[in-house]
């Protein structure tokens, strides 16, 4: 068998699109390269007094409908390439929300959890300032994704202002309140993933209230998840994080605590699970909301979801995709699903070019309006070419690239 890389993945999506946009080769070859690529060597100071170089990314992939935007990445495998792929992930999810932005992303291959908060903090800088030139309020704008939060982004906005002479809260997204971030960022991805699950379950014509649902990943996105849906009433089954998962516990609250205090999903009453068991679960909807990769030829075939969310981006291969689709399985894809996130992104954004902040029923309403409309698009699109709502995503974001490009014309 194969390996596929999240490149693979992500190209193999694109060349899908085209195809059934019927776009020329001449579209493929603008599509599928990246704009600037920059990788940079991020030197670290340990506590200890060593110095430790790591390698820092960020692609620019596409700055056709806007400002590039997209989150840094705080994970030991992430690489160029990789990096490559979640910013072309970026730009078609961008394109299909309609929002005014090309795509991004940008990250180090380190492993966060062993950065003390200095070491961190450092390293954050250091990387800010080595891709400074790049980036800005009108021309890139980083936000937090796996490994970052709303603290490296205080850093990033700091490490600019101080270099900028003045303030400049719009260079990142995902900041703290009070240095002009936006109510409601810190759940919009896995309230726009709930949102996606409950029109999910009114295609498949499932009521929510009992739903039964298993989540991969309890981290940003997994734990709001499961907040908001058991909001709505559905039952949060399993959850998972690197080491393992864990079901038979009472709701979300518990366990959420339990991790918090102990660092594991163990709370006493529940039961342990491997990852290929939370998987396979006989669930209504099944969420990844960890890494790519979950979903492949391997572990696709267990799958008894009747609906998958994408929590992550790309977790799913094409070879998964081939036999979830098979078995009928409906995929609400990553691009749509985790969308929220980037959504609220660009709230905040206009919250900064404004320096007028909105109320978190405010920021709520207009995400809502958001993720309706683009999940209209996609069910309308998937229904009437008769292709699976991964290719009808990719389709719009895609169509939407290719034309703006058309119209911006050749320079010179
Ligand atoms: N990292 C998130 C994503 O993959 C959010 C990006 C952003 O807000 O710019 O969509």
């Amino acid at each position: 068998m194969t390996t596929e890389s999240t490149l693979d993945t992500a190209r193999s999506q694109l060349r899908r699109a085209v195809e059934l946009l019927q776009l020329s080769e001449n579209d493929w070859q603008t599509l599928s390269t990246p704009r600037r690529i920059l990788e940079v060597a991020v030197p670290l100071r340990r506590d200890n007094g060593n110095v430790e170089m790591y390698k820092g990314f960020r692609v620019q992939y596409s700055t056709t409908r806007g400002p590039s935007k997209g989150g840094v990445r705080f994970h030991p495998d992430i690489n160029m390439d990789e990096t490559v792929a979640l910013a072309m992930l970026m730009t078609w999810k961008c394109a299909l929300t309609n929002l005014p932005y090309g795509g991004a992303k940008g990250g180090i291959a380190v492993d966060a959890h062993t950065l003390s908060l200095t070491e961190n903090e450092r390293l954050t800088r250091r990387y800010t300032s080595e891709i400074l030139p790049i980036i800005g309020p009108e021309r890139d704008i980083p936000a937090p994704d796996v490994g970052t939060d709303e603290r490296n982004m205080a850093w990033m906005m700091d490490t600019y202002s101080v270099n900028a002479g003045f303030s400049v809260p719009g260079v990142v997204t995902g900041k703290p309140i009070v240095l002009g971030g936006s109510l409601g960022r810190t759940s919009a991805t896995g309230d726009g993933v709930a949102i996606s699950t409950i029109e999910a379950l009114r295609v498949k014509g499932i009521d929510p209230k009992g739903a039964t649902v298993a989540i991969q990943g309890f981290g940003k996105v997994g734990y709001w998840t499961a907040i908001a849906l058991e909001n709505f009433g559905l039952k949060i089954v399993a959850v998972s994080d690197v080491h393992g998962g864990s079901k038979g516990f009472k709701n979300v609250t518990e366990i959420w605590d339990h991790y918090q205090t102990h660092g594991n999903l163990n709370v006493p009453g529940s039961d342990k699970l491997t990852q290929d068991e939370l998987l396979h679960l006989d669930v209504d909807v099944l969420i990844p909301a960890a890494l790519s990769d979950a979903i492949t030829e391997k572990t696709a075939p267990g799958i008894k979801a009747k609906i998958i969310v994408e929590g992550a981006n790309a977790p799913t291969t094409p070879g998964g995709d081939a036999v979830i689709n098979d078995k009928g399985i409906l995929v609400v894809p990553d691009i749509l699903a985790n969308s929220g996130g980037v959504i609220v992104s660009y709230f905040e954004w206009v919250q900064d070019k404004q320096n007028y902040f909105w109320t978190s029923a405010e920021v709520k309403s207009n995400l809502n309006d958001i993720m309706m409309r683009s999940f209209k698009e996609v069910e309308e699109m998937a229904k009437s070419k008769k292709v699976s709502w991964r290719e009808a995503a990719h389709m719009i974001g895609v169509a939407r690239v290719a034309e703006a490009h058309r119209l911006r014309g050749l320079y010179p």
